[in-house]
């Protein structure tokens, strides 16, 4: 299939996606993540073994997945996304895959997805729950909108238990929305929040926020602010 997706985070969510899209075809999967493999990965991010303790997450991603399926076509960035680097790692990219863990990171995806106009999608896994928001400027709400004066926090499992397969489910949802985009296929712009042990998918509407200061007042405060440089930033 045509067309170039980048992966930021090579944890959960992000490291199954990497594996499903590699195996469809697409031109070009980059996988991003300055993060390093730990014991508590092992749990729930199943393409990672003992071996590859202390190795870095994104590069080891890369490699498992040439010697599983043959193919070429993922590149690893061994980085945090900051500031400084988003643009060189992200421009040219059809489609961005958020699978971190961070909310400042999904923030500074969120501004460089309004500044150049290409979209993004949301992920987040907690408990047996996940959540996945579509985001393409001008068409659809952004992650400003959904926040502002809104209590509709993402969900991060930096901080909670997340049961192994939430990441697999939100994964799956996650790759077959970037299918059905690069498509040409319409894709909701609605908040998916998904209950896996009641087997349930809620589709809450996120209307644009005429007041959005991102994708209504252009205002790029974390693109624009140089401190967050190589650091994993929450
Ligand atoms: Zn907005």
């Amino acid at each position: 299939m045509k067309g170039k997706i980048s992966i930021v985070g090579c944890g959960g969510n992000g490291l199954l996606a990497a594996q499903v899209l590699s195996s469809m075809g697409f031109e070009q999967i980059s996988v991003i993540d300055g993060d390093t493999i730990s014991e508590t990965d092992l749990e729930r991010q199943s393409l990672y073994s003992r071996n590859d303790l202390g190795f870095y997450k994104a590069d080891t991603c890369r490699k498992k997945i040439e010697k599983l399926n043959g193919l070429k076509n993922v590149v690893s960035y061994d980085v945090y996304l900051d500031s400084y680097n988003i643009e060189e790692i992200l421009s040219g990219t059809d489609i961005v895959l958020d699978g971190t863990d961070s909310i400042r990171t999904r923030e500074l995806i969120n501004e460089y997805s309004v500044k150049t106009a290409i979209p993004w999608i949301m992920t987040a896994s907690h408990g047996d729950m996940g959540q996945i928001k579509f985001i393409f400027p001008g068409k659809t709400s952004c992650l400003g909108c959904m926040m502002s004066g809104r209590t509709l926090i993402p969900m991060n499992c930096h901080y909670d238990s997340v049961e192994p397969y939430a990441p697999q489910g939100v994964s799956v949802l996650s790759t077959s929305m970037i299918a059905s985009f690069l498509s040409d296929e319409q894709v909701s712009g609605d908040l998916m929040f998904i209950e896996f042990r009641k087997m349930t998918i809620e589709r809450i509407r996120i209307d644009i926020n005429p007041e959005c200061s991102v994708c209504a007042g252009h205002e790029y405060t974390l693109l624009e602010d140089k401190k967050i440089k190589g650091r994993q930033i929450y």
